[in-house]
């Protein structure tokens, strides 16, 4: 099970957590599963979801909601639409929404090809456009609504090799923003959260020199961990967050003082 003990209740929340088979998105469904939210979470990997949403029931103290897998891909406008109108009728709603899911296609931009921009494009921001779309309808209605994006360091900052992942972490930033303007007044917030660098698979691939070139640059002298995440995530979605909306939480070990 992941994280440390947590403090809040989220008994009676509806959570759609995307990307929560892996990695930050997989702790966070864990822990807030585990603090009492009927968690749905998707991914497009159909077995390993189902593994997943096993392994977090199998750990649920009795009376708990279960979390439940739908395989949903989320650059997909219609498939999304579908996935919050199946939660809506099974759960009656949904109260938080994670925007989390993301992927990298990684390269300079002389050797970067259209379908790396695409397809980054298509999954980071038009994801996170297609889902939140899909569950604002019903949190306006409720008078009740968290939304949080994840961003990066690098939407802020900018990285050689990674000109498509920054445009689209810079381009959630915005987004977020305009929709935490747009549905302040019906007690919905929208907040952005920039992690540095975290230990996932998405971090993996980095070699040791690199890692440890990364860990010299980070104040607090290592990478971070999904829970350092999750653990911001659940904060934000917790009531002693209820006045905060439009803004971006950088959670990178002082990595990016910006
Ligand atoms: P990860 O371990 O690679 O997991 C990504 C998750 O997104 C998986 O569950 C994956 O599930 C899902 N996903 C990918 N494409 C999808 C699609 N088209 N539709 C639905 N789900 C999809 O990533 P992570 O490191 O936990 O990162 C989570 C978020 O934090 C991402 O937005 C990432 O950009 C951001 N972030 C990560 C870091 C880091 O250092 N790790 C730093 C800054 C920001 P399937 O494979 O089943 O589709």
């Amino acid at each position: 099970m992941a994280g440390a003990d947590h403090p809040f209740d989220y008994s009676g929340r509806v959570a759609l957590v995307t990307g929560g088979t892996r990695g930050i998105g997989r702790a966070l469904s864990e822990t807030l599963a585990r603090q009492g939210a009927r968690v749905f979470f998707c991914g497009t990997n159909r077995e390993l979801g189902g593994l997943v949403a096993e392994e977090i029931n199998r750990e649920l103290p009795p009376g708990t909601p279960e979390a439940a897998f739908l395989p949903v891909d989320i650059a997909d406008f219609k498939a999304c639409s579908a996935m919050v109108a199946e939660i809506n009728a099974a759960a009656g709603g949904i109260d938080f929404l994670v925007n989390n899911a993301g992927i990298t296609r990684d390269n300079l931009l002389l050797r970067l090809k259209e379908s790396d921009w695409d397809e980054v494009m298509a999954v980071n921001l038009k994801g996170c456009f297609n889902c939140s779309k899909a569950v604002v309808r019903g949190m306006l209605k409720k008078r009740y609504g968290r939304i949080i994006f994840l961003s990066s360091v690098i939407g802020l900052m900018g990285n050689a090799g990674q000109s498509n992942y920054a445009a689209a972490k810079a381009g959630i930033i915005g987004f977020g923003r305009s929709l935490a303007r747009e549905l302040a007044s019906r007690n919905i917030t929208s907040n952005i959260i920039a992690p540095g660098y975290i230990q996932t698979e998405m971090t993996a691939a980095l070699d040791e020199k690199t890692r440890a070139e990364i860990s010299g640059a980070i104040p607090l002298g290592r990478l971070g961990t999904v829970d350092d995440i999750s653990n911001a995530v659940l904060f934000l979605l917790s009531p002693l967050a209820d006045y905060i909306t439009g803004q971006v939480l950088q959670v990178d070990g002082g990595m990016l003082m910006a």
